[in-house]
């Protein structure tokens, strides 16, 4: 059985794809079976891992709507252990019809679980909304990872996520936890950064991964080449962080 992750915050541009493509990448390389699934229409994790849309099989719509099995959509990536369930902007259409079928909230986890004991973990990057697809991967999910960017705004909308993942406790999913919560794009020259770091600790005591993302170029760089920083600047700060993270992964879920 694999340990299934949701890397989900609703608000854009936190570092949700950085993260999930960065540490599932990390886990591959330390020996773990890592599947990746792309569940955002804008697709960032596919062309991240240097994916051609054009040829594939099945995506995840397909796979959504039910007419793909959710292997025939896994490719493997030219990363060792790191396989990929890539997604293209259908998505978004298909996200409309499947509202429309039986358990509509289900479909994601009843199609992980004919793959799981193929793998070790399941990470779900997830769309910058608290849509139907989100939800389906807080469903699928054992554990949320949460990124937050070091700024200003940074903890606000993050009650209405909070609620959510309440709901969904109390409703199909009640194993469903919060992994912990990791502070991205820090910069620690800056008083606000550090600040913005308080006080995601003080607001999750305890839940805060050890480790810090650093703001680094490197990071930004690296899906435009299509490959995990890893591949593509592995002494770099990001990639060290990364790293560290992926580990802290594989502690927490014991
Ligand atoms: P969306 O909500 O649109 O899916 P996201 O939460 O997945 O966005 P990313 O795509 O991971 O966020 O990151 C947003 C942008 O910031 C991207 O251009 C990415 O390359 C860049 N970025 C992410 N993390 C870092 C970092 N630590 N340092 C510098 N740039 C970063
Ligand atoms: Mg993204």
């Amino acid at each position: 059985m694999s340990v299934v992750i949701a890397v989900t915050n609703q608000k854009g541009g936190v570092g949700k794809t950085t993260s999930a493509v960065n540490i599932a990448y990390y886990l591959a390389k330390s020996g773990k079976r890592v599947l990746l699934v792309d569940l955002d229409p804008q697709g960032n994790a596919s062309s991240g891992l240097g994916i051609d849309k054009a040829n594939l099989q099945a995506t995840m719509s397909e796979v959504l709507l039910g007419t793909a099995e959710m292997d025939a959509c896994i490719i493997a990536t030219e990363h060792k252990n790191l396989s990929l369930a890539p997604t293209t902007s259908h998505l978004a259409n298909a996200e409309v019809e499947m509202a429309k079928l039986d358990r509509k909230f289900a479909r994601l986890k009843t199609a992980l679980a004919t793959v799981s004991d193929r793998f070790d973990f399941i990470l779900i990057d997830s769309p910058p909304s608290l849509s139907l697809l989100t939800v389906n991967g807080l469903i699928a999910a054992r554990y949320v990872l949460l990124p937050v960017q070091a700024e200003f705004y940074a903890l606000e909308g993050l009650g209405q996520l909070l609620e959510t993942m309440k709901l969904v406790r109390k409703g199909m999913n009640p194993s469903l936890e919060l992994l912990g919560v990791l502070p991205t794009m820090m910069d620690t020259r800056t008083t606000l950064s550090n600040q913005v770091y308080e006080e995601i600790k003080k607001h999750f005591a305890g839940k805060v991964f050890q480790t810090t993302i650093p703001r680094n170029i490197r990071l930004a760089e690296a899906p435009s080449h299509g490959v995990p920083i890893g591949a593509y600047d592995r002494w770099s700060k990001g990639a060290r962080a990364y790293k560290a993270v992926a580990k802290e992964v594989v502690e927490r879920v014991g």
